[in-house]
């Protein structure tokens, strides 16, 4: 948790911002390096958990890829300096004139999703005079068990080839002379946070992995990609996930052949723990069964609660330094002003007794949190404060 002096130098900033502390960006990623390096694979950061400029230029710093989905998330990561030969592209829905223009940035590869884009993203390459690098986006039939927006590995998402269409395309595949196969990609979800989840995806990823190698088609590469979740209840606790744990599931299941290259895609992973929303109470308000604290923060800000129905850390920070036991423990329900209902950040949060004016923190908040802020109810953008 924050040092006094942090705390303290938050007074003279107007609330809502978020806060970002970059040590703790730095270490995540030092971690990261550290575990994945040994066994030769090829971490990307997914730009969209978090794309600032200054997380972005740090991300790079660590020699991670950029993991895009969209054509300006493609275009944001060159801004930052990430080389277009480390870009992915994935996502269900690009558009032509996504697709050309990061054919023309000659990005890594192309992550598809359909036997349609795959159609597109060639007819395209051929009038840019061009070869696109892809890989077959499969959808593994996997269940992440997180919640259920963010499993996508499952043939009721919306994502990737399903198993049953594999063979249609590889039949259409080689006519279509402006598309290089490269590798196999797959993503089954977000915040998962049981291990026997990935395990499971190395085991679908060995069987399919011997379908092709049954048809004599090499396959370069293995992209993994994302999902490792981090700990939204404990977050001094658990700063950082375990990546030794998660990089060593990879390395002990998943069959890598000779010459094989294997890609990882993280976002909240390397991003969620180093961000905070701080917003200041602005009138408490006593309801029927509970007390409202009513802050100047609210969906605009932070949607997933109302999004994920998920789970934030709440600290009354004004509260934090006073002696413990100097301040009754009341419930709140922690609410934003939008004039929406499911504008809540959470029921029931047990604080320190809460006054107007006081600065509450929000934790965990770096991984999709400042980038789906809204304008909804003509509300300021949010503003970044990064630690020094
Ligand atoms: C969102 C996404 C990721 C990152 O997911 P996290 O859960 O933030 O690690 C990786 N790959 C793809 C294709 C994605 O859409």
């Amino acid at each position: 948790m924050f040092p006094k002096k942090v705390f303290e130098s938050f007074q003279n900033i107007p609330t809502p911002f978020y806060y970002y502390d970059l040590e703790v960006l730095k270490e995540g990623l030092r971690r990261i390096k550290a575990e994945s390096e040994p066994h030769g694979y090829q971490v990307h950061y997914a730009l969209k958990a978090n794309p600032n400029i200054t997380i972005l230029n740090i991300v790079k710093g660590y020699g991670l890829g950029a993991d895009c989905v969209s054509g300006n998330e493609v275009k944001r990561a060159i801004e930052a300096g990430f080389d277009p030969r480390h870009i992915v592209f994935a996502g269900v829905g690009k558009s032509d004139e996504e697709i050309t223009y990061a054919i023309g940035c000659g990005i890594f590869c192309f992550n598809c999703e359909s036997m349609q884009e795959l159609e597109v993203i060639h007819k395209l390459a051929v009038k840019a005079g061009k070869k696109a690098r892809i890989a077959l986006r499969i959808n593994p039939n996997v269940n992440a068990n997180t919640h259920k927006y963010i499993t996508t590995g499952l043939e009721e998402n919306k994502f990737g080839i399903n198993l049953w269409e594999l063979e249609s395309v590889m039949e259409r595949l080689p006519e279509l002379k402006s598309l290089e196969l490269i590798g196999l990609h797959f993503h089954i979800g977000s915040q998962i946070t049981d291990l026997t989840s990935f395990k499971s995806l190395c085991l679908r990823v060995n069987e399919i992995q011997g379908w092709f190698v049954s048809r004599n088609i090499k396959i370069e590469h293995i992209n993994v990609g994302g999902g490792l979740g981090v700990d939204y209840h404990e977050p001094d606790k658990n700063q950082y996930p375990d990546f030794k744990a998660y990089f060593s599931l990879f390395h002990e299941f998943l069959e890598v052949r000779p010459g094989q290259q294997v890609h990882f895609e993280l976002g909240r992973a390397v991003v969620a723990q180093c961000g905070t929303l701080v917003s200041k109470v602005l009138y408490i308000k006593k309801g029927q069964n509970t007390n409202f604290a009513i802050l100047d923060a609210g969906i605009t800000e932070l949607i997933r609660p109302a999004l994920y129905q998920s789970y934030h850390s709440i600290d009354n920070l004004s509260k934090k330094f006073m002696p413990a036991g100097s301040v009754p423990v009341l419930r709140y329900d922690v609410v934003g002003p939008i004039c929406e209902s499911s504008d809540c950040f959470r029921k029931a949060v047990d604080l320190p007794e809460t006054e107007r004016g006081d600065l509450i923190a929000i934790r965990t908040a770096g991984a999709y949190g400042e980038v789906m802020a809204s304008s909804y109810n003509l509300r300021d953008r949010v503003k970044a404060f990064y630690s020094a």
